[in-house]
């Protein structure tokens, strides 16, 4: 690839100018760093809790270490992580019918939560699949104000839930919407606010915000985080899986609905795929700070050129997460076409827009990644409908994320 002299001297003058941000993600990735490692030499982790387990799983001593040190990592009292968890929902999922029961409410504090969990929080009409809607589970719902809680609104709906209101349920992550990513931080302030008005448990949907703070919100008395292993705290290594981690009775609550009842996590054959989780969490804090830098690296590029990014690159991020509004539909296709050709694994690929099931409007995907829709791997998408906005995250190496975005921004200025 040649690059044109105007991208050439952009990305020369961003890496002079993102001096500052790099030194602020690196101090970020060294400290967490340091606190794995502290972990995985605490809990003495050797060569042999690597093989992992077959069968039952019993006694395997690797999986019960491995939940120990993201327990630990994540100042959490209790966690498990498992290959077996599919995906995020999943786990955030497993986290939700442990915890809820019939007549219970289920509060979310951060606006309605990402799409994927519509199905498992269901309607109010019972349609027999098992939703928590259809368990007689009660779902409610404060919209954000300006971005951030609406605390008066919160404090009324707590109040008028009472006894019933069972679990309060925030989302980290923008997702797909247009809103700031909470730091660990500013979710400590709702978890405290919530824990100060009811004894209900604080659940956060913690994806694709692990290892961007120095701190999870499990450190700032969440009883339940959830993620998944295809994003930041499986390294780009791990293949698969999920994680729960937080206070002790939560979590084992939640352990119920991922084996059994009197099994929890005794249980459980790690077949094979301990070796990558541990290295992957290993690898976990320096591969979000590539993302992080190549998240960076992008607002800045594509603000220079006119574009409207969020977040800026001058902004603290508590996410992997970028935006770029590409303002029309040739833009983004030309962006994701950038993406997916500076890609490892299938560059050859022309990504089109396509009517995805469940979606209103055509939506394009760009990715090429070793792990199959593995999101700390580079990865583009958006919906065909104004403005046009790509949505981004990852990159395993800060050096192949600036290619790619170089690339995509070449694409971009030709179309
Ligand atoms: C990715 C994601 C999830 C879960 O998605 P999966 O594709 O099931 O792993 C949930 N919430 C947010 C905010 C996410 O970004």
């Amino acid at each position: 690839m040649e690059f044109s002299q105007k991208i050439l001297d952009l990305a020369a003058q961003a890496e002079t100018d993102l001096k500052e941000q790099f030194a602020e993600i690196d101090r970020i990735a060294f400290a967490n760093t340091a606190r794995v490692l502290d972990s995985f030499r605490k809990h003495r982790i050797s060569e042999a809790m690597l093989y992992g387990s077959t069968g039952y799983g019993y006694g395997d001593m690797g999986r019960d270490a491995l939940d120990e040190v993201y327990a630990d990592v994540f100042g959490a009292e209790a966690a498990f992580v498992r290959h077996n968890i599919v995906s995020g929902t999943q786990a955030i999922a497993i986290a939700l019918y442990g915890i809820l029961r019939p007549g219970d409410v289920m509060l979310s504090i951060t606006g309605r939560p990402y799409d994927t969990l519509s199905e498992v929080i269901g309607d109010k009409t019972k349609n027999g699949d098992g939703s928590l809607a259809d368990f007689g589970v009660i779902y409610d719902d404060v919209p954000l104000k300006n971005g951030a809680p609406d605390y008066e609104a919160i404090e009324k709906k707590i109040a008028e839930h009472g006894e019933k209101l069972k679990l309060v349920y925030i989302q980290r992550s923008k997702g797909y919407e247009t809103r700031p990513t909470f730091s660990s931080k500013e979710i400590g302030e709702m978890i405290a606010f919530a824990k100060a008005r009811t004894g209900a448990y604080v659940a956060v949907d913690n994806c694709y915000g692990e290892f961007c703070d120095t701190e999870e919100p499990t450190a700032y008395g969440a009883d339940l985080i959830m993620g998944s292993l295809i994003k930041n705290p499986g390294g780009g290594i791990a293949e698969t899986g999920g994680y729960i981690a937080g206070t002790k009775r939560a979590v084992e609550l939640a352990s119920y609905r991922l084996t059994t009842v009197g099994i929890g996590t005794e249980a459980g054959a790690t077949v094979g795929q301990l070796r990558g989780m541990f290295k992957g969490f290993f690898f976990a804090p320096h591969v979000v700070a590539q993302a992080l830098k190549t998240a960076v690296f992008a607002a800045y590029m594509y603000e220079k050129l006119g574009f409207e990014v969020f977040p800026s690159w001058k902004e603290a991020r508590h996410d992997i997460v970028q935006t770029v509004k590409c303002g029309a539909p040739e833009k983004l296709c030309a962006f994701c076409r950038g993406i997916q050709a500076a890609s490892p694994i299938d560059s050859f690929v022309t990504p089109e827009p396509w009517a995805m099931p469940g979606y209103e409007d055509e939506v394009i995907m760009a990715a090429g990644a070793f792990t199959q829709g593995s999101s700390i791997e580079l990865s583009a998408d958006g919906p065909l409908r104004a403005p046009f906005t790509a949505y981004f995250q990852g990159g395993l190496t800060y050096e192949s994320g600036k290619y790619a975005i170089m690339m995509s921004a070449e694409e971009m200025l030709k179309n």
